[in-house]
């Protein structure tokens, strides 16, 4: 099938996508209109929707585009890495407008500091590239025996909408230094500023090195995900996809890593009833990001001691929030990412409302009249007085609503903590480090933060417990496991 478009963007309201190195409309010439929740029915461009056979010859590009690129020397890899960085520097406040855009997240808490984490990235691979190295294994004076670190083939990436340029930043960075050429899927949801980086990535890397197709999960993703040239997937996203993708790779026995979801406790003990505290829970349950973060430590279990007093504090400081436009520079918190999943969060909330012995202390439904109405707003929310098996306590809300669990027991506080599927985070609030790393190391979690409630930094072994997902991202290590395989090579020196 011949294509209806190719070149440049075609038309001002229109993106497209990258294959082989050519900026593309589908095959089937359709587009997906990409909204700004902020502003309800605004459509702020399209992109194309691609189908199978637009992955097909993605996937054929950056098969093609593999034979060459694995063979290039990891440390010119990792130049080409800075190059993008250095490049992508100009481009920060371009970047983060359209990300507040597309996704709702405010610039100033949000959408800027995430672009400058991105350029961190590429710096952060491009640095590491050379490390991209075996090992001997002594097995006596006359046997040499080595590993290689070699590339594994075409990547499939597929990333959700929350933090769009950063996970699509983290494909590219991993996937690419290590030798592997990589055929990317952002979410329909908010594709813009992925495409914009991809654009500056384009500038630096051989046609296929990187391809990027837009479209729907069930068009796009599914194709990507089952195509037997891809050899390995790494997916962002739901527990309930990522068990799709899984299988998927199975069939052809794929490798696979998946960055799933999260219902993440945060542990506050009595000694820790102070405006620090306060404002680490905040940090850590991503209010900022409207509770949108995988991460998101969305239990709160405060020692039955300090409840009231604690809440009354976090009460405070969130009806202090200013939430609207996410391109205002004055505002702390954004709109939830589409009508879809702002009927999610609000379903939540009438159910928190509806449960027999919890109470709202903050925020609740949200307005049907006045600025917060234009676009999918929702307060910080905060219910207290909940039982840890209620569904607001177990299910991933991926909203700002937080629920609020009392404790006497440290190990009650535990037990409660790892009762979930999830592993993914966990906050503890102590300033006794004894108590504070007992707790770190009896919690079921890949990551826990002890007194803060910072976002992933490169350089960091980031992933899931149980259902949050398998594998590590993020780190030298974790490119090394995630995207390289080791080959052993063993020669006898007496031949
Ligand atoms: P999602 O699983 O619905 O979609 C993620 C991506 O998969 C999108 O690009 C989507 O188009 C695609 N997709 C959907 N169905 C597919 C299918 N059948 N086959 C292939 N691809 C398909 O998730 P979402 O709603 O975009 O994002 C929110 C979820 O992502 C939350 O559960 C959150 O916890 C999780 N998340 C996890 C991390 C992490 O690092 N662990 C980070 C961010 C978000």
């Amino acid at each position: 099938m011949e294509r209806k478009a190719k070149g440049t963007n075609q038309n001002v309201d229109r993106e497209m996508m990258l294959i082989d190195g050519e900026w593309v409309a589908g095959l089937e010439g359709r587009f997906v209109a990409v909204e700004n929740p902020s502003r309800r029915g605004s459509i702020i461009r399209k992109v194309p929707r691609a189908t199978a056979e637009d992955v097909d010859q993605a996937v054929r590009a950056a098969a093609k585009a593999f034979e060459k690129w694995k063979c290039v020397p990891p440390r010119e890899r990792g130049k080409l890495m800075l190059k993008i960085a250095d490049s992508l520097e100009p481009n920060v406040e371009e970047l983060a407008r359209t990300l507040a855009q597309d996704t709702g997240n405010a610039i100033r808490t949000q959408s800027r500091p995430e672009v400058a984490l991105v350029i961190d990235l590429f710096r952060y691979f491009g640095g590491v590239a050379s490390e991209l190295k075996g090992e001997t294994v002594p097995f006596g004076e006359q046997v040499l025996s080595y590993t290689r670190r070699e590339p594994i083939g075409v990547v499939g990436g597929i990333i959700p909408w929350n933090s769009p340029i950063l996970l699509g930043a983290l494909k590219i960075t991993m996937a690419i230094t290590a030798g592997n050429t990589l055929v990317l899927k952002p979410s329909a949801d908010a594709p813009l500023g992925v495409l914009k980086m991809a654009r500056v990535c384009a500038q630096h890397l051989p046609p296929g090195v990187l391809n990027v197709v837009t479209g729907l999960g069930e068009e796009c993703g599914v194709p990507l995900a089952k195509h037997p040239m891809v050899r390995k997937l790494t997916f962002t996203g739901s527990t309930e996809v990522g068990k799709f993708i899984m299988g998927s790779a199975a069939e052809r026995i794929a490798l696979t890593s998946l960055e799933l979801g999260g219902k993440s406790p945060q542990i506050v003990f009595p000694d820790a009833n102070d405006p620090r505290a306060v404002d680490g829970v905040i940090a850590g349950m991503r209010f900022t990001r409207q509770g949108q973060s995988c991460t998101a430590g969305s239990r709160l279990f405060l020692h039955a001691s300090i409840y009231d007093s604690f809440l009354d504090k976090l009460v405070e400081k969130l009806r202090a929030f200013k939430i609207g436009n996410p391109l205002d520079e004055a505002t702390d918190m954004g709109s939830i990412i589409n009508r879809r999943q702002f009927e999610k969060v609000c379903s939540y909330v009438e159910e928190g409302l509806h449960q027999k012995g919890a109470r709202l202390v903050t925020g609740g439904l949200p307005p049907n009249e006045g600025p917060l109405a234009q676009g999918y707003f929702v307060e910080p929310t905060i219910f207290t007085n909940i039982l840890n098996e209620w569904r607001i306590a177990r299910e991933e809300i991926f909203g700002p609503v937080l629920v609020a669990i009392p404790w006497h027991e440290e190990e009650e506080a535990i037990r409660m903590a790892n009762d979930s599927h999830y592993g993914l985070a966990a906050f503890i609030w102590t300033h006794d480090i004894g108590k504070a790393l007992r707790t770190a190391h009896a919690i079921e979690s890949g990551w826990v933060q002890i007194n803060q409630g910072f976002g992933i930094l490169p350089g960091h072994s980031y992933g899931g417990f149980k259902q949050s997902g398998i594998g590590r991202e993020y780190s030298l290590e974790g490119m090394l496991e995630s995207f390289t395989q080791r080959k052993s090579i063993t020669v006898n020196l007496q031949f």
